[in-house]
């Protein structure tokens, strides 16, 4: 386990144990020896003293608690089902944003609109934050953690700010102490079907994230070539035809890139939900206008003051933390450059959004 994700391992045990009534002491680098009472000792097949150890260097005569050893099971059982879900609410003091402006312009491009700030103002929302246990298989087994958020006021893909979120709400002990305003307007639960639609999305885009350090750093930089070009392009205020060839070009060497890299993996991958968290922190509500030829549209972005960042804009299409954006005709979606790419078959850029299933002209399947 990296150390980031020992240390988060670490407390959620600390945790999970002291609120069963044992008691916990932390013990360096990244462990704990707790005292269990009897029932928590019966549960987990374990005396009553533990040391455990969760990082890479153990501390003297602990057990290692990993990915792979058994203690996952065990403390699984000791959760049952009633820790799957953990709710928090963390109040924190919101800072006012001396320039909202420059804010938004480091954390949003849109490739073909414009936009306005139009109001600043606290509000409060609510995160679905996952942590996911992946295997994957290719010609090595690999086993490992990942986690996504989302704000499940507008549908962003919070990554950024995921490991400040998650560890503010694992350092939260009480939620039935804090109040939320009874006039804060939290976003509901979202419907199944539209909760699936994005999970789906999230799901297929883990290979990529297990593809190993130098592939993903050659994707890193083709994204950020992409990012580069556009922000150039809108900083001119003009239509670069040479920009737009290189950038083009650039897009195809990715996708290609990405292509031949499935191939070459061959990887199979399946995920455990091990943790869903439900997340309530007031933020401070950036309101957009966005005006696309005719249309104008209200969108909201966001700004966490748990990780002190704006969160990416959302694309109402898929799970995406990239800042690059592009608007529909029609019902002046925002959805990444991917959820408006051309259709496969005719080549029409069509927005998959409006069109989930095939392209609009041809009927080809999306
Ligand atoms: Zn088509
Ligand atoms: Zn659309």
């Amino acid at each position: 386990m990296s150390p980031a994700s020992a240390s988060r391992y670490r407390d959620f045990a600390a945790r999970l144990l002291e609120h069963d009534g044992a008691l916990v002491e932390p013990l360096n680098p990244e462990g704990l020896e707790a005292m269990l009472p009897a029932s928590v000792q019966h549960t987990l097949h374990a005396p009553e003293l533990v040391r455990l150890g969760f990082g890479a260097e153990l501390p003297p005569e602990a057990q290692r608690v990993s990915l792979e050893s058994d203690w996952l099971d065990r403390f699984g059982h000791l959760l049952d089902e009633r820790g799957r879900w953990l709710q928090r609410v963390v109040e924190v003091p919101l800072p006012v944003l001396s320039q909202p402006e420059r804010i938004i312009e480091h954390g949003l491009v849109l490739q073909n609109a414009i936009y306005r700030l139009s109001r600043v103002a606290p509000a409060w929302t609510r995160y679905l934050i996952l942590l996911l246990r992946y295997t994957a298989i290719s010609d090595e087994k690999r086993v490992g953690m990942l986690t996504f958020g989302l704000n499940l006021a507008n549908g962003s893909a919070v990554d950024p700010l995921v490991d400040d979120l998650l560890s503010a709400a694992l350092s939260t002990e009480d939620t039935a102490g804090t109040n939320v305003p009874a006039d804060a307007h939290l976003p509901p639960d979202w419907p199944t079907p539209r909760f699936l639609s994005r999970w789906r999305n999230l799901v297929c885009k883990i290979p990529m994230s297990l593809l190993g350090l130098s592939e993903t750093n050659t994707i890193g930089y083709y994204t950020g070539l992409r990012q580069e070009a556009w922000q150039r392009l809108r900083r001119q205020h003009t239509d670069s035809a040479r920009e737009r060839l290189r950038l083009e070009a650039a897009e195809r060497e990715y996708q290609a890139k990405v292509a031949d890299l499935r191939q070459k993996y061959d990887l199979r991958v399946t995920t455990d939900l091990e943790q869903a968290l439900i997340l309530t922190s007031p933020v401070q509500r950036l309101e957009l206008t966005i005006k696309r030829r005719k249309g104008e549209r209200r969108v909201t972005l966001d700004w966490s003051p748990l990780a002190r960042r704006l969160e990416p804009p959302p694309c109402e299409w898929s799970y995406t933390a990239e800042i690059t954006r592009v608007v529909c005709d029609d019902a002046l979606h925002l959805v990444s450059p991917a959820g408006h790419a051309p259709c496969a078959q005719c080549g029409k850029n069509y927005c998959r959004a409006c069109q989930p299933r095939r392209c609009p002209k041809c009927g080809q399947a999306s």
